[in-house]
Order: structure tokens, then sequence, then C-alpha cells
């Protein structure tokens, strides 16, 4: 039988075992599925609706600031991250024991593609990078007095944290990190630099990884820290800033740990466990740069569209030249595909909630992520002419942030290695010459099969 006839028998036994039309009960027996369900799609358009009229303006007079104490901030932030909570879209991914609904990542992919619009809207949903990725790992490896001291207040927004790993000698391979951490009595003492610490201005603590056994394998000779940001000895040296921010407007810090001393209890995860702790963290905020960006695409793709049909030229809108409907075309061929790769791998980490299982998902994600904004940025611009440009449109900045998300959190080439490498996994090599799928050896396996039916098939006609 083949697999269509298949798939038509299981679509008719099910409308006949409970009576309903056809085409509605297929659906539960469905296992692929590309829809939002209702209820979740009511709140996916509330949300829509209150980013729009509420958030996304305060991206227009709001500075850069996270200082959750600035009266600002607080004035305008608080009464909308109020009516989040209300609505029970508050931190909604996490599960119910960390004060979420326990929507998971698919749901909140979906919530991310509005959220990312919005430099806010992530702050007012309690879903911002880096504290969702911090939340995790103080989830997960946090004692019960740092879950209280920091994780509540993170998860409730009323204090934010940064994540202090890359040293300016070189982030993409963590194995030649050199900042320490030294037993000290009931102590940890650390010594040496971090940069790039995003946020580390606002935060009320960092999460430090730190080398404690430098004579151990090199995956097992790191260990993370909680580090209060007011510990005598933690310096910022300067917050660096990307692309043309002022040099006041900095965000990323360049950290100076100088005898900075933290309890042994600070410590997350096991002695010498950091890269799986950090694996916790970074696996999520990855994905879930993802799912933000992919509100940016939409945002430019919709912006591109808009124009191309505006623009006239040569007598006709620009939406009628074949090389603009080209891309366009590619635009969203390219922006539905990368869609559907993050949310199948939210889905994958819903379902087996391990990260380590979808490595290669994640990897894959945020290998592409950097391509698919780029191209599709760079074709928004293009279709603006000067106006894309200018500093009238957002779309220069967001060029650049291209780049930035094919650096931060790891270059995209190693994770092109991981995907490969563990693409490989699932194959073998072969010491033939000829490889088994070579035309003749597969003739010759076919013959070894099936000679005798074919034989007697001849002499049978
Ligand atoms: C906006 C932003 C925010 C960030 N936030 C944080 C943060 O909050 N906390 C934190 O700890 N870090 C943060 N980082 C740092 C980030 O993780 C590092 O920049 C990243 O890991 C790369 O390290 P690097 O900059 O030292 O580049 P390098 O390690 O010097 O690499 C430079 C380039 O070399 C190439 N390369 C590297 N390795 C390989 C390889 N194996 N094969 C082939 N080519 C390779 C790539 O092209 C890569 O871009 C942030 C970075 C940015 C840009």
């Amino acid at each position: 039988m083949t697999r269509l006839a298949s798939q038509y028998i299981d679509h008719y036994v099910v409308s006949c075992i409970t009576g309903c039309p056809a085409g509605q009960t297929a659906r539960r027996k469905i296992m692929w599925d590309f829809e939002t369900d209702k209820e979740y799609q009511k709140e996916l358009d509330w949300t829509e609706e209150f980013v729009k009229s509420k958030v996304e303006p305060l991206d227009m007079v709001l500075g850069p600031t996270k200082e959750y104490d600035d009266p600002d901030f607080k004035r305008q932030i608080r009464p909308l991250q109020q009516e989040v909570k209300d609505r029970g879209l508050w931190a909604c991914h996490l599960g119910p024991e960390l004060g979420g609904l326990g929507y998971g990542q698919l749901k909140l992919a979906l919530l991310n593609e509005i959220l990312g619009r919005s430099r806010f809207a992530p702050v007012v949903f309690g879903c911002q990078a880096p504290d969702t990725g911090n939340a995790e790992i103080l989830a997960h490896y946090g004692t019960e007095e740092l879950k209280e001291e920091y994780l509540q207040p993170l998860l409730e927004g009323e204090l934010s944290s940064s994540y202090s790993m890359t040293e300016p000698q070189g982030g993409s391979d963590p194995t030649q990190f050199v900042c320490s951490a030294v037993e000290d009595g009931d102590d940890f003492v650390i010594n040496g630099e971090k940069w790039f610490s995003s946020s580390a201005r606002y935060a009320s603590f960092l999460i430090v990884m730190t080398v404690t056994d430098p004579d151990a394998a090199p995956h097992d000779r790191m260990s993370m820290f909680v580090v209060p940001t007011d510990t005598p000895g933690v310096n910022i040296i300067r917050n660096v800033g990307v692309g043309t921010e002022a040099p006041h407007e900095g965000t990323h810090a360049y950290i100076q740990y100088e005898n900075a001393r933290v309890p042994k209890a600070n410590m997350l995860g096991a002695r010498g466990e950091a890269f799986a702790v950090a694996q916790t963290r970074l696996g999520g905020g990855r994905i879930h740069h993802a799912m933000r960006s992919m509100g940016q695409i939409k945002m430019a793709f919709d912006m591109m569209c808009r124009r191309a049909l505006s623009r006239h030229t040569k007598g006709e809108v620009l939406a009628e030249k074949q090389m603009v409907q080209d891309k366009i075309a590619d635009s969203w061929i390219e922006m539905e595909q990368f869609r559907l790769l993050v949310l199948r791998t939210a889905w994958r980490i819903d379902k087996y909630n391990d990260y380590l299982k979808v490595r290669k998902d994640i990897a894959a994600i945020k290998a592409l992520m950097p391509k698919v904004y780029h191209d599709i940025i760079s074709r928004c611009i293009q279709i603006h002419g000067s106006l894309g440009v200018s500093n009238e449109l957002p779309l220069s900045s967001m060029l650049l942030g291209a780049f930035v998300m094919g650096i931060a959190d790891g270059p995209t080439e190693v994770h092109k290695i991981t995907v490969a490498r563990q693409v490989l996994r699932d194959y073998e090599g072969t010491d033939d010459l000829f490889p088994d799928y070579t035309l003749p050896n597969r003739k010759t396996d076919a013959i070894a099969r099936f000679g005798d039916q074919i034989e007697r098939e001849i002499e049978n006609w």
C-alpha cells in the first residue's frame, strides 16, 4: 500500500469511529500540525495589539536604560509589566514553580516573534536576555538561598543580571580562559578579566565562569559562580558600545575581577562542571535570540513589501519589477524556512526537555540566523533606496545586528562545526574503494536479492 493510500484510510477510519466529518477529525490524528490553537491565538492577538499600542512607542522615548531603579523606567514599564502579569503572560515559558505558566519554548517562540520587534517588549513580558538564560541556570543549579536571593527577584523583574564568560584574549575557545577562582577558607577568590559582559552596568549580580582546576582536563577545569556586582574587587574598566553607540551608551562591560571574594555556596553546579552549566544557559539563550530575530526579520519584510507597493518608477510600481519580485520571493522563502526551523527546534526542546538532545538544531538556527537576517535586511535597504540607508529607518543598525548575531553566543563557524559533527554521528564511512551506493554495486546487490524472481517472471512471460 502506498503511503498516501495508508494516510487516506487512517483518515477515513478516524472519521467513521467518531462520526465527525473527516476534515475535522483527521486533524487530531495528524502528526505534524502547523497551526496555533485558538485559545493561545487569542493571547497572541492581545499581545500584538498591546505591544503595538503601548510598548513599541516606548522605544522612541526611553533611552537604552535597563536601570531598574531609574524613575522613568519604573514609571513607564512597571504598569505595563503589571498588565502582562494580570493577563497571565508574565515569564509564561517558565514552569509554575518558577512563577510562570509552563507554556514552554514553542509558545514562547510564537510570543517572541511579536516581542522581538520592540526593545522593551521582552522586559515588559519578563523574558529578556540575558536574564532568561541566567534564571535557567539558577533554577537548575542554585541553592535554595541563591534562588531566594537572586532568582525570585529576577523572575519578578525587580533586578537584572549579567553573564560573564568571554575573556579579552579570545571568546570562541573557552578552554583558553584564565580568569581564576582559588579556594580560600569558606570562599573562592576571583582574579582575571572578562570582556563583553552585557548589561553588567545595570546588573545586581553576574554569573561568572572561572578556572578552579587548572590541571584538570580542558573541559573539567572551570566552575561557575554567582558574583554580586557590588562585591569589592568587581571593577568595570569600561562599557563597550556596538557600532556607532556613543562611549557613554556602551552596555558590554570589560570587567576586572581583582581579589573578588564569594562564598563557596555561590558555586553553581559541581566544581569543574561550568561547561555543562553554560550549556543550560546558552542553549536557551540562543533559541530565544532566534525567536526574537524572527520578529525583526518580519518587521523588515513587511517594510519591504509596503515600499514595493508604494513607490513608482519608470511608469510602474516597484512591485511590478521582476528584480524586486525576486527579492521579495527570496526573502519570503528564507524567512519561512528559518521560522519553521526555529519553531521545530522549540518544539523539540519542549518534547525532550534536554538541551543536549537538540544541540544540532540549536546550532543550526544559530548559524542560519545571521545569514537570513543579513540577506533580508540588505534587500529591504536596497528597495528603500536612500531612505533605507538613512538614519530615519532602523535598517543600517539592524544590518550591523546581523554581524552581532554571527558573533555573540559563539561565532557562526563554531556552530557549523557542531552541526557537522552531530550530523556525521549518524553516518559511517567505508573501507571499500567503491562504496555500496555506486550503481554497479547497487546492481550487483539487487541481482543477488531479486535475481531468481526476475528470472522466474521472465520465464512466465
Ligand atoms: C553584542 C554582543 C554581546 C555579547 N554578550 C556577551 C555576554 O553577555 N557575556 C559573554 O561572556 N560574552 C558576550 N559576548 C562575547 C561573545 O560570546 C564572543 O564575542 C564570541 O564568543 C566570540 O569571541 P571573540 O569575540 O573573542 O572572537 P574570537 O574568538 O577572537 O573569534 C574571532 C573570529 O574567528 C573566527 N573563528 C573563531 N573560532 C573559529 C573556528 N573554530 N573555526 C573557524 N573560525 C573561527 C570567527 O570568524 C570569529 O568570529 C557578546 C558579544 C557580542 C558581539
